[in-house]
């Protein structure tokens, strides 16, 4: 017989006790010795269940038996056994003489002797997530005192067993993720929202020269490739990445993902190579085009020439076919030689351009294009001036591409919509249209050069040569500017940029 106060002592004691540890096996262990201590029981097993009522973990009152035998017992109790039917039943109960209760399994081997027992649930939130079990060998020995101390000691530990298990899923979720970033093979960093570098993968660590002991570590103004990169992601925040020359053999692409309760996954991607490929490509493309330039220009002027002849209607229509083919190749030639020009940067003079006069321009170019196709074309232009500081032919490129994609891709009827505003630091152009739009896995390589979106099913082949948005992004990233697209298939396409909107005052002439 236990005194009430007695065993209110009792149940803060063990409580402030199980509240000390996190560690599940710990927790467990105290639960099932303080619970014995206390009702002065022999011995008791403890089980633990998951959600689906399986038995996960448990201590047993013979714990010296092989792995495989205790699994066998714990699988019979469970089944045939007092734990199994306090799982059933959700409440606690006496056993007071175990050759008379039905529900007592005597396991074989079992040299403890057992005449009287007492089971209880450990209940959190009206689930049984575990089981303890105590045992004795008076006949007779627990009465209702034990049975409600038991109870009470099993609330505590259903909490203290649920918090320990919720911290042991959460440090296993960790190592995990430490795992799995730090053993990533390109360089990977986990910084939080104020700066902090949680995480860094081995390639990391080797390239920004850190100790694994360095980390976690607070990302400093000290002027790095990386700080750098990362400040102008921040100040472009449509930005996902950014180029960065890191030494002189190597040029990283550095990304970045916000993931929620992560932070900000930094991914540095090695692309020397692949810059290196492309610099071969784009000299070997401007030799070949310059090399083809001259003698198109003379098959051009010769087969302009033909035209003033007397030719048959067959002549004369095959003449045609040859010139519009020897201008299709030129056009490619001139947006390869435009391409090549801007990347690198020998462009034309710069001056102070107004985009609202050049977009208003471009659209009047565009007049016929649009009549002949019956497509509706709207604007929303400010009135004042919107001052970019380029070379108006390559901004006016930057709207003629966007316009006649606009036209050339949208059947007949349809609808474009263009717009110019302006924002504190930028002018902000976008094309509408209510084309086909573009799949979304295809949007990332659609400012690429040469890429055109494969033909959908019913589509219509249109000519083109896949170069006009990266002669597009070229130039807006030329000017410190970024382009982007919208786009959903059957709804249609926005594609727009921003450019670094200059001082308002006009150039003097
Ligand atoms: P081109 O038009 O000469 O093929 P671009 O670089 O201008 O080259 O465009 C690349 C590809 O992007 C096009 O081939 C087309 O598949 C797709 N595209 C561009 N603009 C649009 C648009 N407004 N609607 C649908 N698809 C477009």
């Amino acid at each position: 017989m236990i005194s009430p106060s007695a065993s209110a002592d009792l149940l803060h004691a063990i409580s402030r006790q199980l509240n000390a540890s996190l560690n599940l096996d710990e927790v467990m262990g105290r639960v099932l010795q303080l619970t014995v201590e206390a009702t002065g029981a022999t011995c008791g097993s403890l089980f633990l269940l998951n959600e689906r009522g399986e038995t996960s973990r448990y201590i047993l009152a013979r714990p010296d038996q092989p792995p495989e035998i205790s699994r066998q017992n714990v699988a019979r109790v469970m089944h045939e056994g007092l734990a199994g039917w306090i799982y059933r039943q959700q409440r606690g109960t006496i056993v007071p003489n175990t050759a008379l209760a039905e529900n007592w399994v005597k396991l074989p081997d079992d040299t403890t002797i057992t005449n009287s027992a007492l089971g209880v649930p450990l209940l959190h939130q009206d689930r049984v997530n575990g089981i303890l079990v105590l045992h004795h060998e008076q006949v007779g020995f627990f009465d209702e005192t034990h049975l409600s101390l038991a109870t009470g000691i099993a609330g505590q530990a259903a909490i203290a067993i649920e918090n320990a298990r919720l911290f042991t899923r959460l440090k296993n979720e960790h190592a995990t993720l430490y795992s799995l970033i730090t053993g990533m093979p390109i360089p990977v960093l986990v910084i939080d929202p104020d700066g902090l570098i949680l995480l860094a993968s081995q390639a990391a660590r080797q390239l920004l020269q850190l100790d694994q002991d360095q980390i976690p570590l607070r990302l400093l103004n000290d002027g790095s490739k990386l700080e750098a990169a990362l400040k102008n992601l921040r100040q472009n925040p449509q930005r996902r990445s950014v180029e960065v020359q890191w030494s002189d053999k190597q040029i990283f692409n550095v990304a970045i993902n916000q993931v929620p309760q992560l932070g900000t996954v930094v991914t540095l991607n090695d692309i020397s190579e692949l810059k290196e490929l492309d610099e071969m490509k784009s000299i070997f493309v401007e030799t070949v085009s310059h090399d083809l330039k001259n003698p198109l220009s003379t098959i051009h002027g010769y087969a302009t020439l033909l035209g003033a002849e007397n030719l048959s209607n067959r002549g004369r229509a095959n003449l045609e076919g040859l010139l519009q083919g020897v201008e299709r190749i030129q056009t490619l030639i001139q947006n390869l030689l435009d391409l090549s020009r801007i990347e690198s940067g020998i462009d034309e003079q710069v001056e102070l351009c107004d985009m609202v006069e050049i977009v208003e321009d471009v659209i009047a170019n565009f007049e016929l294009a649009v009549a002949e196709k019956e497509i509706t074309l709207t604007k929303d232009l400010p009135t004042g001036m919107l001052h970019v500081a380029g070379n108006s032919l390559r901004l006016s490129q930057i709207v003629e591409n966007f316009i006649s994609n606009a036209i050339k891709y949208t059947p007949r009827s349809g609808k474009i919509f263009v717009g110019l505003s302006k924002t504190e630091t930028q002018v902000r152009l976008h094309v509408s249209d209510n084309g086909p739009g573009i799949p979304l896995a295809e949007q990332v390589k659609i400012f690429e050069k040469f890429y055109r979106v494969p033909l959908m099913e019913d589509g219509e082949w249109i000519e083109g040569t896949g170069l006009g948005l990266s002669i597009v992004k070229a130039i807006v990233e030329g000017y410190g500017g970024q382009v982007w697209l919208d786009s959903e298939v059957g709804v249609g396409s926005t594609f727009g940029c921003t450019l670094p909107l200059a001082a308002a005052t006009p150039p003097s002439v």
